[in-house]
């Protein structure tokens, strides 16, 4: 299985894993099961482009762990898609899943691909012949995708379009993300930013911090889960001093007026040339002396070599790895308070839940009562994964991961191994 450890952030999740599991006395015989992943499928995605060429893209889908339920996790659109990185995501996704209570297990997808070249048709053609090669893996039952990186409510329309005329018939839980109008959540679409901001006020309040306008908050990468965050932060009164994408970032030392910037990307797509701001590079943006960091992007951004750079009280990780396991530890070490991804962007899976639920009751909840869930389900996650980290005085990522395991192990202890 070499192949799997290609990927730093395989590793990183592989070395999280072990090592939480010695510090936890996990028995041998389950740490070796969640070390790798159940089922992988990779498949060629053939798309004829609009100039009539066709040209075809590797894609995935991995099923790492479903003891707990069925597989839960996006579908991830970017150029360093491989299997390595699908396979360490699928394993975050069993472990936040595990650590939230929540009825999943985890999976993750992705096609290698950078959205950002092809046309909204060539895009809903690539989707559903992605759907197509995966189809005979996924299901409400089996395995349901969600967005992720470079994919979007749009997309997860043309999934479920196209996997019910598979079926014949309308299936709308096959994947959560969806729009409201076919079958989608209300508060899905902001879930995860709000997840992290609600993870962001339990920390500040456990160190006795005051969210307010002396607050300064730094975020990094403003896509799906970034700009809510940014939204929600302004809300508490916060003051976003930078933002960044893949063109770079801005910076306003008195805060961006966040209102002026979303209007700015739903115009010009990204942050670059924004006028009311200086411009920083993202290596800027995280050696900021701001009170809050958000990384909220993509993974391995943080290494062993700019860890020492970040100056953030609470670094609250937004995107799934975005701190490598070095770079936790330096940040650690100097006294920052780290918000593990498993937990801190748990929210949208908690509320891709809510729909799933929703959708196959065919009763669907309002705001308030989605808002109020996720609150529940995060508050009580994180006074649960401050508890381990206290007990076994491990950094907060391994107390994430702990709390996830122990909840694995009982599982799988009393589902038994097929064939015993
Ligand atoms: P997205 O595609 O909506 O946005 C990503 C943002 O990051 C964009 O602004 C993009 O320009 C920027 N970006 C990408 N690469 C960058 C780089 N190298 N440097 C700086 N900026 C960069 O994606 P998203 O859904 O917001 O996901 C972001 C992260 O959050 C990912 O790690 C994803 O796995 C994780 N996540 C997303 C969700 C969700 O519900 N969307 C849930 C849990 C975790």
């Amino acid at each position: 299985m070499n192949f799997l450890f290609e990927s730093p952030l395989f590793q990183d999740a592989f070395e999280t894993l072990t090592s939480a599991a010695t510090t936890m006395n996990l028995d041998p015989n389950i740490l070796e099961r969640l070390k790798y992943p159940k089922r992988a499928l990779t498949v060629s995605v053939p798309v004829r482009l609009d100039d009539g060429t066709i040209k075809t893209f590797l894609g995935f889908r991995v099923q790492h762990n479903m003891t707990i339920g069925p597989g839960k996790g996006g579908i991830r659109f970017h150029p360093k898609c491989d299997l390595s990185e699908t396979a360490a995501l699928a394993m975050l996704m069993t472990f936040k899943c595990a650590l939230v209570g929540i009825p999943y297990g985890g999976a993750k997808g992705g096609v290698q691909v950078d959205p950002n070249e092809l046309s909204r048709q060539e895009l809903q053609a690539l989707t559903r012949r992605y759907a197509t090669e995966i189809n005979m893996i996924v299901g409400p039952n089996i395995d349901i995708p969600a967005p992720d990186i470079g994919t979007d409510g749009q997309t997860m329309a043309w999934f479920m379009d196209t996997y019910s005329q598979l079926k014949g018939y309308t299936v709308q839980s096959v994947v959560t993300g969806k729009p409201v109008s076919i079958g989608g959540s209300l508060g899905r679409a902001e879930s995860t930013g709000k997840g992290v901001v609600f993870c962001i006020q339990f920390a500040a309040e456990k160190l006795g911090m005051k969210l307010g306008s002396n607050t300064t908050v730094a975020i990094h990468g403003f896509g799906k889960v970034g700009q809510p965050a940014a939204d929600d932060l302004v809300a508490l009164g916060a003051k976003v001093v930078a933002v960044s994408d893949v063109t770079g970032g801005i910076y306003n030392a008195k805060g961006l007026n966040i209102k002026s910037v979303n209007e700015w990307v739903q115009k010009n797509k990204f942050l670059k040339g924004y006028p009311e701001a200086e411009s920083i590079s993202n290596e800027q943006l995280f050696a900021l002396d701001v009170d809050v960091l958000v990384p909220a992007a993509i993974d391995g951004v943080i290494t062993k070599d700019n860890a020492h750079t970040v100056k953030a009280r609470i670094i609250a990780e937004g995107a799934n790895g975005p701190l490598t396991k070095e770079a936790i530890q330096i940040v650690t070490k100097k006294g920052a308070f780290l918000i593990p991804d498993i937990l801190c962007n748990a929210g949208g899976v908690i509320v891709s839940y809510f729909e799933w639920v929703q959708g196959l009751q065919s009763f669907f909840w309002d705001l308030e009562e989605v808002n109020k869930r996720l609150y529940r389900i995060l508050r009580q996650s994180f006074d649960k994964v401050c508890a381990v980290q206290e007990q076994y005085r491990c950094d907060m990522k391994q107390a994430a991961f702990i709390t996830a395991v122990k909840r694995l192990e009982t599982a799988m202890k009393l589902r038994g191994l097929f064939p015993s």
